[in-house]
C-alpha cells in the first residue's frame, strides 16, 4: 500500500521531535523506493531493503552538507536528548549508546528472529559504511 504522506516531528521516549536532516531524508527516501523500486512495505524483505537504503540515503545527504559537522554514520543523533547517542549507528552496529543496535553480518541476519526492519536493514546500511570507508567487517 502506498502512502502519500511523511510523518515527522513526533517525540517518543528519549527523542526530541524528529526534524533533523538525516531523519527527513530517511523518510523521503521511502517514497523513492516505493515508486522507483516498486517495493511494498507489507513484504518483510522489501521493508528490510527500504530501511537499509533509507539509512544509506540519510548518511549520503548528511555527507553532502559538511557544514553540519556531524558523524554522518549516526542516524538521529541530532534529535536525541543525550549527547553521544543516536537512533542507529551505521559505523558501529553494536553501539551501546544507540537506541537500536543493527545487524551487521549475514550469519546474524539469517539467525535473527528480529521483526524490526530497521534492525535487519543494518546488513545493507553497514555494508555501505564498509564500502564507503574501505573497512572490513568483523568475522
Ligand atoms: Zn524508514
Amino acid at each position: 500500500m502506498r502512502s502519500n504522506k511523511v510523518v515527522v516531528g513526533i517525540p517518543t521516549g528519549n527523542n526530541k521531535p524528529h526534524a533533523s536532516l538525516d531523519l527527513i531524508s530517511h523518510e523521503f527516501s521511502h517514497s523513492f523506493a516505493d515508486v522507483a523500486g516498486d517495493l511494498e512495505y507489507t513484504v518483510e524483505s522489501d521493508e528490510i531493503i527500504m530501511e537499509g537504503c533509507a539509512d544509506i540515503w540519510a548518511a549520503v545527504i548528511d555527507a553532502s552538507v559538511p557544514e553540519l559537522n556531524k558523524n554522518i554514520w549516526q542516524i538521529g543523533d541530532e534529535v536525541m536528548t543525550t549527547t553521544g547517542t543516536c537512533i542507529r549507528d551505521l559505523a558501529d552496529p553494536d553501539n551501546p549508546d544507540a537506541e537500536t543496535q543493527i545487524i551487521d553480518c549475514y550469519s546474524e541476519f539469517l539467525a535473527s528472529e528480529e521483526s524490526d526492519p530497521h534492525v535487519k536493514g543494518g546488513l545493507i546500511s553497514h555494508w555501505f559504511y564498509l564500502l564507503s570507508e574501505g573497512r572490513r567487517n568483523k568475522l
